[in-house]
């Protein structure tokens, strides 16, 4: 057992190790200018552990060939190590079988996959599509393409002044034409956790399968995709300290089975002939063309870092950094948070008086605090709060309650220096 994991295994809370799970990612020692870098931008992308690092580089030096498609060692060896990093997947989300899980480019990818091999199937005119108002553009702008298309309608499912789903409404869209319902598991833009296991109930209990944008989520908690009983889940590896260009598409067997696939190409078929082709089987069905075997493998490391401190410790760790950094923003005259669910992830989204995000965010940057402002590629919630944009600091488990000093000290310069 390593020292990480004695420690862990020894304490109650993450709070007790978090110096020596800092010391695993080298990226956090930056300093930006002459300040050391407090890295609050979780949310767009995580940071990636010497582990994963590592893998990475053994990969490359010692096992990298194309997969599937030769006898030789190398190939053989890079074959196992891909497939190897897919069962760690089914087995983080609790998929039922391997075959589940697709390799994607990240989570826009596989919604756009989803709405491609089953929306364009299965969906006609005159058929309805329930989104919620806390989508990412990435779960709205491909089934508008499909509406589009097809003819079919897209019904939004209203938030409250909190930033949370007004569930009711949700189950009062539902009619004889609703075929599919899209919907965040996390809010990338307020931190909202919403209550996808009833509403995923509430759907199939009409027939209408729902997929899950996981983005947000699969870094900050438990997910079972078994237990939520959702058919497909979908999330990108370089929010879970792994690599960009490799996320997953979960979905159910019979779902993928039934689904046409999206890319045509090398790997996917089973036979080829200009007069006809027959596809492979799930997961190769929709893995066309040689993938990105290396982030894979990386993402597989990934999976397994997360893994060994736990998704629980981190959830509880990341609860105790949102409530105090909630508590330490929320005093200060002039700041708004905007998004007060009671069940959020460690996400606090903000505006301040008289003072542009974007200046917000310069200003922190010479402070060396790392934070995202804009609208979040979620307009339609920055909409509904009446505002262009927000300064969102997002929190991982390597963050501190130093760090969160460190962006209310910066936000007090912010104001003096705008305010004063
Ligand atoms: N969905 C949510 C909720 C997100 O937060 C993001 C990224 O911020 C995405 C989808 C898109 O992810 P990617 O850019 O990795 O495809």
């Amino acid at each position: 057992m390593g020292a990480l994991e004695k420690m862990l295994q020894a304490s109650n809370s993450l709070a007790t190790c978090v110096d020596r799970i800092r010391a695993d990612f080298p990226i956090l020692n930056l300093k930006i200018g002459d300040k050391s870098l407090v890295y609050l931008d979780n949310a767009a992308s995580s940071q990636m552990p010497q582990f994963v690092i590592d893998r990475l580089v053994r990969y490359q030096t010692t096992q990298h060939a194309n997969i599937h498609r030769a006898v030789h060692h190398l190939s053989e060896v890079a074959t196992h190590e891909y497939e190897v990093a897919r069962r760690k997947l089914q087995h983080f989300i609790n998929a039922r079988e391997d075959k589940e899980v697709i390799f994607t480019s990240g989570t826009t990818d596989a919604i756009n996959l989803v709405m491609h091999g089953y929306g364009r199937k299965f969906i006609q005119k005159g058929d309805e599509i329930i989104l919620t108002h806390l989508e990412h553009h990435s779960n709205i702008v491909p089934w508008q393409m499909l509406a589009q298309e097809k003819e079919a309608i897209i019904r939004v499912v209203p938030i409250n002044d909190s930033g949370e789903l007004l569930v009711d409404e949700y189950e009062k869209l539902f009619n004889a034409n609703t075929r599919f319902v899209g919907l965040t598991h996390v809010s990338n833009a307020l931190g909202t956790i919403n209550p996808i296991k009833e509403m995923i109930a509430f759907a199939h209990q009409r027939g209408v399968p729902v997929l899950i944008d996981g983005a947000q989520a699969a870094a900050h908690l438990t997910v079972d995709v078994q237990a939520l009983d959702c058919d497909f889940y979908v999330f990108s590896a370089h929010k879970l300290c792994g690599p960009t260009g490799i996320g997953i598409l979960y979905g159910k067997a019979h779902q993928l089975e039934a689904m046409q696939p999206y890319k045509g190409g090398g790997d996917m078929i089973s036979s080829v002939s200009f007069e006809k082709t027959t596809y492979n089987t799930i997961p190769y069905k929709f893995e066309a063309g040689t993938p990105p075997i290396a982030a894979a493998i990386g993402f597989g490391a990934a999976i397994d870092y997360l893994s060994n401190i736990g998704l629980d410790a981190i959830a509880q760790y990341e609860h105790e950094l949102l409530t105090y950094a909630t508590e330490r923003l929320s005093i200060i005259p002039g700041v708004t948070i905007i998004g007060n669910s009671a069940s959020k992830v460690a996400v606090i989204s903000f505006t301040m008086d008289g003072i542009h995000p974007h200046d917000v965010g310069t200003l922190l940057n010479e402070e060396g605090v790392a934070i995202r402002t804009g609208h979040h590629c979620a307009q339609p919630v920055m909409q509904r709060f009446n505002i262009p944009a927000t300064s969102r600091a997002s929190f991982s488990f390597y963050n501190t309650k130093d760090e969160v000093d460190a962006l209310i000290e910066g936000i007090q310069i912010v104001k003096k220096v705008f305010l004063s």
